[in-house]
């Protein structure tokens, strides 16, 4: 059985979808790979962000809830989600941040790595980890204001706030992971290759309260599977084990199936293709809504619902 390999993508909850756009463009660098809805509730915003072509392990996405109230972080729920960043641009970062008006703390070494940590205009925990780890596979997007030397080279790790231990260690067993790490009460894993994108950190929290999924929050995280095959014969062993996982879903970009893991968060696990460009040209990712066959009957409807959004040119560093 092909092995998983890392984070597909990250999914997680914004209230206003221009400030959303806004940030993840224009302060991170990111470019926006895909304008859609969330197909479950089409009259929301579905982007996504990511590398210069979407790859598989650079997509952050958000449903845009515009009247949704804050979320909570706690037990169940993603703590943080991560981008690695090359090993020297840690000041770089600090500054950009701070100059857009979000502070940001340097949280000390992890693991012997300097993390730098802040939040997003909508209260999601993001971290910036310093690495010396090359990008791999990531493009970084060439019309950012982001210099490419700078440029995040995709997601680093995810980490769990759990209230246990044992029951989603079995579960991560099960999907492949191997337990490489531990520091206090973080405990590391890694699945396939291992390295940057394919580590999650079980945080263990046993005092905290429970949070709850709402503006701010991860709603899910997706792992990667390398194609339908693959996705089939992991869907037999997590059904083997009584995970209730969902029937495969088409998600246009990819295929996915759905399960809670023993600790309350809502794993995915996608498919690398088809990817981004099977419905736009590369070069005009994110320009234009675009909707499933199933939805494009309600188009008209759609576009009179969802709030006009702007994709702005950034503006070249000097
Ligand atoms: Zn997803």
């Amino acid at each position: 059985m092909q092995p998983i390999s890392g984070i597909h993508h990250v999914t997680a909850i914004a209230s206003d979808p221009q400030r959303n756009l806004d940030f993840y463009t224009e302060v991170l660098g990111m470019r926006l790979v895909k304008r859609t809805v969330n197909f479950d509730d089409p009259g929301t915003y579905h982007l996504y962000f990511g590398d210069e072509v979407g790859t598989p392990g650079s997509i952050l996405t958000f449903f845009s809830w515009p009247m949704g109230a804050r979320g909570s972080p706690g037990v169940g729920q993603v703590e943080a989600t991560s981008f690695g960043i090359p090993e020297n641009s840690l000041s770089y970062w600090e500054r950009r941040l701070l100059a857009a008006g979000i502070p940001a703390e340097r949280s000390g070494k992890r693991f012997d790595e300097e993390v730098l940590t802040f939040v997003d205009p909508d209260g999601l925990k993001l971290e910036l980890v310093a690495h010396p780890q090359r990008a791999g596979a990531m493009r970084a997007w060439k019309e950012a204001s982001v210099s490419a030397q700078h440029a995040l080279r995709g997601f680093y790790s995810v980490t769990l706030c759990e209230q246990g231990y044992e029951s989603t260690v079995e579960v991560l067993e099960t999907m492949g992971f191997r337990k490489v790490g531990e520091q206090g009460n973080r405990f590391r894993f890694d699945v396939g290759e291992g390295g940057t994108g394919a580590w999650v950190d079980i945080l263990c929290a046993s005092e905290a309260s429970y949070g709850r999924v709402a503006v701010g929050i991860v709603h899910h995280v997706a792992w990667r599977v390398v194609d339908d095959n693959s996705q089939q014969s992991w869907r037999k062993r997590l059904v083997n084990r009584h995970l209730n996982v969902t029937p495969v879903i088409d998600r246009c970009y990819f295929h996915s199936i759905y399960f809670r893991e023993p600790g309350g968060v809502l794993f995915e696990l996608a498919t690398d293709p088809p990817g981004f460009a099977i419905d736009e040209p590369m070069e005009k990712l994110g320009e234009a809504l675009k909707l499933p066959s199933w939805l494009e009957p309600s188009r008209k409807r759609i576009e009179q619902v969802l709030p006009p959004i702007q994709l702005r040119r950034p503006i070249k560093e000097a």
